[in-house]
């Protein structure tokens, strides 16, 4: 490589990062205005049983960018992980789940359900967490029994002992506790052990495996009987076909959420589809359920 060529490559290089950091500090202060402009909601995914009965949703966010239009979560919510903005979005999650969890307990046909919220391991890690999680239970009148946290390995890493102070905490007024992409970290049989889990969330790579791979079949199996015995409710994530509820049904998994039954959806869908009166193409019932 002569002088020239090298030069030009590293002011590429330069260009690049530049246009990089621009996207990434628009992208900043476009989250930091999102929430006082009403951009952020959720989708709901409902979590059902082997019959098709919805026992509950997972919250699910979206971003409705003014020019970009929708940006997935996982394009925004690291950047709000390092920005600290994931603070104020997840108090709002928090408190527009538990408002939806407050209106559904007003009718006979939705008070059973519960709502699943995703927490981000620096949401959880904030010393005021569990009184913030008290506060917006209390202001929305949501039963706290019907909110689960969710929670990801990374969440657990830090010192166990204030980990299982903060979980026990909100677990006294009777909220639960779910450990998502089960099987994708560093989960060690440890954190199973000593942790006050209720629920645990095989990761959709190993729902969408089970058909292929003999040892993702396998790890799903040891994890269902392993909850069995630890008395965690298991739900698998991802199913997306007959053949992979077929298999997980086969090996005694009874809860699953995933596009087979139906994809993440907004609140007006969402409740049509709970009052009988769907017929979106997208939402497929289960066959047992109809
Ligand atoms: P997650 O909590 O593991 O959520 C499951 C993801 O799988 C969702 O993607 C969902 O739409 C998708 N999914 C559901 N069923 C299927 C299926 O059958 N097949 C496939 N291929 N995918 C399926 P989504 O909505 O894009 O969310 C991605 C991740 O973003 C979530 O993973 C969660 O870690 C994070 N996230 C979403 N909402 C929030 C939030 O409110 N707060 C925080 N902290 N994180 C969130
Ligand atoms: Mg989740
Ligand atoms: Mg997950
Ligand atoms: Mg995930």
């Amino acid at each position: 490589m002569n002088n020239i060529t090298g030069v030009v490559g590293i002011s590429i290089v330069i260009v690049m990062m530049q246009s990089d950091m621009k996207a990434r500090s628009t992208l900043e202060s476009d989250m930091r205005l999102a929430i006082a402009r009403g951009e952020y909601h959720f989708h709901y995914q409902p979590q059902v049983d082997i019959a098709g009965r919805i026992l509950g949703v997972e919250a699910l966010l979206r971003w409705n960018h003014p020019t970009r239009g929708n940006i997935p979560p996982l394009e925004f919510i690291p950047l709000a992980e390092e920005t600290g903005l994931i603070i104020p979005m997840g108090a709002w999650g928090l408190r527009t789940a538990c408002a939806q969890l407050a209106e559904w307990e007003q009718s006979e046909l939705t008070s059973h359900l519960t709502v699943s919220v995703n927490v981000s391991a620096t949401q959880f890690r904030q010393p005021d967490f569990v009184q913030e999680v008290k506060t917006i239970l209390l202001l929305s009148g949501a039963t706290p029994s019907k909110l689960k946290l969710e929670l990801t390995e990374t969440a657990l890493a830090d010192d166990m002992d204030v980990v299982i102070k903060k979980m026990n905490a909100l677990k006294d007024i009777g909220v639960t506790w779910s450990l998502d992409d089960f099987g994708t970290g560093f989960s060690s049989l440890n954190l199973l052990k000593r942790l006050p889990l209720d629920q645990l969330k095989i990761d959709k790579s190993f729902v969408s495996d089970l058909l292929s791979d003999k040892r993702s079949l396998s790890i799903v199996n040891t994890i269902l009987h392993l909850s069995q015995n630890l008395n965690l409710m298991v739900i698998a994530e991802g199913v997306e076909n007959e053949k992979q509820l077929a298999a997980l049904q086969l090996i005694g998994c009874q809860f699953y959420q995933g596009f087979l039954f139906s994809h993440p959806l907004p609140i007006s869908e969402l409740n049509d589809l709970i009052e009988g009166r769907v017929a979106t193409g997208y939402i497929r019932r289960h066959p047992e359920s109809v």
